[in-house]
């Protein structure tokens, strides 16, 4: 003999209740079967809902009452499309039994857990009723047994208390007898010893197949639902979640009683003692293998098996001086909280017992409150403890396994984690047993603990990236294009799951919380809602996302404003826009305490030579123990290219156009010329070199006229350039005369910072430099004489592109 238990799902619609028929079928062939069923799906819900309307006084009841009938008439028309009328008769009798009540409900404004129980109770004997009667006219040998007439309880309503001694002798009488191959059972109700209608709980009728199946002692268990078996976490909070394959049933009962809804926590309960194992099924797709529980653990998974989470907690801490060492306090507030049969789901207590905190389910917590309050009144009144504290929208995380008790670290990780993306922790509390560990944390991190945790503890160390990007113009675009190159390579071989989530130029903003298809982003943009900057600091904030990175390919001061922000969420900022890091020095200072305090780097490589690893290189000396004592160097792509090019054949103001149109300058070509650009990246080089500096402690001797800097437009700066050219011939031909090569230098020495243009005499380093290429060099105390050396092209959009996506993995190793 077998018993199956199908769920709401499984019994939602004629096409799944025809999928069940089948796997009975093909079942009853070798053996007779038990079917366990649960109301239709998402009719107990209904049921409750239309009474909570008739209770007050809403008349949308009767419409709603109407739904759940059409629902149920169109199943059975679905299934049994001619010679229906008895089944639609009887049914309809049903209903309007049902409606009576609900009619009896509006009128006494009235709803007792007593009347609740006898509401809900249809749901299971319709469904029952139709999928019997379905299977009779099939020509299957099927009866259908009321199973309130074998299962006994107390009048515990809407959660009531199983007798077994009644109940089992029930089981065995009835199908001792029995001689039909296949019985149908409604799961989930019940009759008290004194026959009113009872209810085992919410989820219930897996509970139901559980009490058969131990009063029969079956070989197994078998629930099928909508998914392939307990997941290694809610598989609707967390997309990479996969199917245990085993599990212990303390394991089970930890993750149940957890929230994994999958399994009903006590249906373990009357199998366990008779290792009665539990199959776990999924009636959509039969054919996966689903989850088996057991006496056995040995998972496929060493340690953790699993995370759970229960929504709508009430976090509830009783705390006073008056406590200290005087026993009996938790006697008392927990003997309080049984009498008003408030269930008590975390307790922790710190060893000076001068609190105690305990997590409830948050529909209790005003009754806990005042329960406790009075019971402790003369207490509170002596300022010996205080009113109870109550704090709501909180969840529970639990992550459960057998063998976490002989692994070390396991918490420690957990927590790491957590706290790394920001997640703050209200409470813990682990098992004596090790088998559980528990937090309790904000409602609004579920989704993002859950995740974390997930790809912590099961993802093969395969990490989630999820980046936001502002600003896609040319060097935005090149590193959309760079990372749609790199995906897949990322994930195979760095174990990097590299996600944009975000993307926003000045007008327009898109999200997608799963990744962005990368094949149209374009077209996705520009479908997008009005972009704002705060708007996109909001989203990223509210898809709250485990290991996201805001990066700023703009050169706007507005972005640049609002880092500090990101830090505080801990997203990580990469930025290519300098503002930030040139800007006072104060605010420089408090981005990195940021980033330290909320564990979210902040990098900025391509501030300084696009590309080229030069303040990675910079900090590795540094952390290493190194000092720098100078830093020589031609930080400019733009100038270099123009003193590159620029001689007696050519127009000096010919040379900035032609570096402009190949996108070497800034947009306003002065920022570059007027070494304002290069003064930035020194100073970038100075600070990060441990020296507290501002922009305008660099010396900055121009080369350009007074006619040049004093322009108003770029317009104007291009007119004065060619008015001034023969003072940029003169500046040739000194160099020329010298045998030099004119170079735009930077220098840190000292303490000190200069920029300007200088004459480089062949033999230099510098002497050489070519097209748009940048060298750094650094002397520090261990490269005194011969300096450490980085070379290579320090502009354009691809190297630039390609440095802020170091800068985006380096963020996820930091
Ligand atoms: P049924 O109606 O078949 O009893 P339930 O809705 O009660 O089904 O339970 C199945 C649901 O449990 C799944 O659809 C899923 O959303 C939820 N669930 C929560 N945690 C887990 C988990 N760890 N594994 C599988 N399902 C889970
Ligand atoms: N129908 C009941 C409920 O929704 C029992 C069950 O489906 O297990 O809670
Ligand atoms: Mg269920």
């Amino acid at each position: 003999m077998k018993v199956l238990k199908f769920g709401g799902t499984s019994v939602g619609s004629a096409k799944n209740i025809n999928k069940v028929i089948d796997i009975l079928t093909n079942y009853s062939k070798s053996d007779s079967i038990i079917c366990v069923v649960s109301a239709v799906g998402g009719i107990t819900d209904k049921l409750l809902n239309v009474a909570d309307l008739a209770l007050n006084k809403d008349d949308i009841y009767k419409n709603d009452f109407e739904a759940i009938k059409q629902k149920h008439f169109d199943i059975i028309r679905e299934l049994i499309p001619s010679k229906n009328e008895k089944v639609l008769n009887a049914v309809n009798d049903k209903l309007n039994e049902l409606n009576s009540l609900l009619d009896g409900i509006y009128l006494i404004n009235e709803l007792s857990p007593k009347t609740s129980d006898k509401l809900v109770s249809f749901g299971e004997l319709l469904s029952s009723y139709i999928i019997s009667e379905t299977m009779k006219s099939r020509g299957l040998n099927t009866e259908r047994k009321n199973s309130q007439e074998l299962v006994v309880t107390d009048s515990n309503f809407t959660k009531s208390e199983v007798d077994y001694t009644l109940t089992n002798k029930n089981i065995k009488d009835y199908f001792n007898k029995a001689n039909q191959r296949i019985t149908i059972l409604p799961g989930f109700i019940s009759k008290s010893k004194l026959g009113e209608i009872t209810t085992l709980g919410r989820g219930g009728s897996d509970f139901t197949a559980a009490i058969v199946a131990a009063a029969l002692k079956v070989d197994q268990l078998e629930i099928w639902t909508d998914v392939s078996g307990m997941f290694t976490t809610n598989p609707k909070m967390v997309k990479q979640a996969i199917p245990i394959k085993q599990l212990s049933y303390q394991e089970a009962m930890e993750l149940s009683h957890f929230g994994a809804k999958v399994l009903y926590p006590p249906t373990v309960q009357p199998v366990l003692s008779l290792k009665i194992p539990i199959h776990i099924k999924n009636t959509l797709k039969p054919n996966d293998v689903g989850t088996i529980i057991s006496d056995e653990s040995n998972g496929e998974f060493a340690t953790a098996k699993g995370i759970s989470n229960i929504s709508n907690i009430a976090l509830l801490t009783l705390q006073g001086n008056g406590m200290v060492g005087i026993p009996g306090f938790s006697k008392r507030l927990f003997e309080t909280l049984s009498q008003e049969k408030i269930n008590i789901i975390l307790i922790t207590q710190a060893s000076s017992e001068h609190s105690i905190c305990f997590g409830i389910d948050a529909k209790d917590a005003e009754l806990a409150k005042s329960s406790i309050d009075s019971a402790f009144e003369n207490e509170i009144s002596l300022n010996k403890i205080d009113p109870l504290i109550v704090e709501i929208d909180l969840s529970i995380i639990a992550l459960v396994g057998d063998n976490m008790k002989s692994h070390q670290g396991i918490s420690g990780k957990m927590f790491s984690s957590l706290g790394r993306n920001n997640i703050n922790i209200r409470a813990i509390a682990q098992g004596a047993s090790e088998k559980n560990i528990s937090a309790v944390i904000a409602e609004k991190d579920v989704k993002k603990a859950l995740n974390t945790l997930h790809e912590r503890f099961f993802e093969g160390n395969i990490k989630q990236l999820n980046v936001f990007i502002t600003g896609v113009g040319n060097v935005g675009e090149k590193l959309i294009e760079q990372i749609k190159l790199q995906q897949d390579y990322l994930k195979e071989n760095l174990k990097i799951n590299l996600r944009i989530i975000g993307l926003s130029n000045s007008r327009k903003m898109v999200f997608g919380e799963h990744g962005l298809d990368l094949t149209d982003w374009k077209e996705q943009l520009e479908k997008g809602e009005k972009a704002t900057l705060q708007g996109f600091l909001n989203a990223a904030n509210e898809i709250n996302l485990r290991n996201s990175i805001f990066v700023d390919v703009t050169a706007n001061h507005d972005v640049s404003n609002l880092y500090a922000e990101y830090l505080k969420s801990s997203i990580a900022v990469v930025a290519c826009n300098k503002i930030a890091c040139s800007s006072d020095y104060e605010n420089y200072k408090r981005l990195k305490r940021l980033s330290l305090k909320y564990n979210a780097p902040f990098l900025f490589e391509t501030n300084v030579g696009a590309g080229l690893p030069v303040i990675d290189t910079l900090n590795n000396l540094i952390a290493s123990g190194d000092k720098v004592t100078s830093i020589q160097a031609v930080l400019s792509g733009s100038l270099n290219f123009v003193f590159n090019n620029f001689d007696d054949t050519n127009k000096f103001h010919d040379v900035v156009k032609q570096a402009q149109k190949e996108g070497y300058t800034e947009p306003d070509p002065r920022i570059d010329l007027s070494g304002v650009d290069v003064a930035r990246k020194i100073l970038i080089l100075a600070r990060e070199s441990a020296k507290e500096m501002n922009l305008e402690d660099i010396k900055n001797d121009s080369f350009l006229t007074k006619a040049n800097l004093n322009s108003d437009t770029v317009d104007d700066f291009y007119q004065t350039l060619i008015d001034d050219e023969e003072h940029f011939q003169s500046l040739f031909a000194s160099a020329k005369s010298k045998n030099c090569q004119l170079k735009y230098v930077a220098e840190f020495d000292n303490g000190n910072a200069k920029v300007g243009l200088k004459e480089i005499p062949e033999g230099h380093p510098f002497y050489n430099l070519e097209g748009k290429d940048n060298i750094v060099m650094f002397y520090t105390q261990r490269y005194p004489d011969q300096p450490m050396i980085i070379k290579g092209a320090g502009a354009g959009a691809d190297v630039t592109a390609s440095g802020i996506f170091a800068d985006i993995i380096r963020a996820e190793n930091e």
